[in-house]
Order: C-alpha cells, then structure tokens, then sequence
C-alpha cells in the first residue's frame, strides 16, 4: 500500500500489487481520520469507548411526613440518632441512582440503606452496567465491520 496525495493535497492510499513488469492498482481510496492517525499511516485503534452516564431513578416515593418520622436506630459508628432521608448513590462504573430511600446519622451524617433498597440497588446497578458493556460491544462491531 502506498500513501500519495493529490494535487489539492488530499491524502490518497494506494493499494497495490506488483504484477507481469507492471503495478497492478488494486484500489485507491481517501482514508478517513476516523479509522486513521493524522499522518495516514497508523491505523487507530478500534476501541469505542463509549461512557454513557446512565441516570437511574427508583421508584420510590416516600411522603414527607414519612421522612419526618423518628426511627429508634442507631448509627453503628457514633451511636447517633438515624432519621429517614432520600440520598443519591454513585457507583463507580459512572452510574448515579437518584431519589433512594435511606437513613442519615444525625450526628455523623453516615448512610445505611435497609436490606431491601440494597438488594434492589445491586440488581439496578448491575443490570445498567450489563446494558453500557452490551451498547461498547455493540458499537466497537460497527466500527471493526466497516
Ligand atoms: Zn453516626
């Protein structure tokens, strides 16, 4: 393959054979940044990464005069009181998970979630992260393929 350049100056790949006391062309393409370096000469990386924020919202609508109410909880670090409140849970692969019931140490300001909201925090947290991995596969085989 041989890199060229038209007269405007539009880089050309040249694709070829070498034939009976001739160069068979085979194809003569304009190469795109996309798939290639600036310099045309070094083919990209097919690697998509795709990073997509997925905002998750559960469900839930705890009434305001439910998060008014009094819990006889303990926070395990400090021993303060734990009142109701609604929190947001960032995940480390970049999910956010918006409006999740949960109690706050009054004191230290420490999260819990019960075991039902943790459970169902999982399942969300890992079945959005299945879908982003499915949608970078999805769009790598796209670039790969063309
Ligand atoms: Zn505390």
């Amino acid at each position: 393959m041989l890199l060229g350049r038209t007269k405007s100056d539009r880089p050309l790949h040249i694709v070829c054979a070498p034939g009976n006391e001739r160069l068979i062309i085979i194809t003569v393409y304009e190469p795109s940044l996309i798939e290639w370096e600036p310099d045309f000469k070094t083919r990209e990386e097919m690697i998509v990464r795709v990073r997509a924020k997925i905002e998750v919202e559960l469900a839930y609508r705890a009434s305001e005069e439910e998060l008014k109410k009094t819990t006889s909880l303990r926070c395990y670090f400090c021993g303060g009181r734990l009142r109701r409140t609604r929190t947001t849970y960032y995940s480390p692969l970049g999910i956010i998970v918006r409006d999740i019931p949960a109690f706050e140490c009054e004191q230290c300001g420490e999260i819990y979630f019960d075991a039902k909201t943790s459970r169902k925090l999982d399942a969300l947290v890992k079945n959005s992260a299945r879908i982003m991995g499915e949608e970078e596969n999805r769009l790598a085989a796209v670039f790969r393929n063309r």
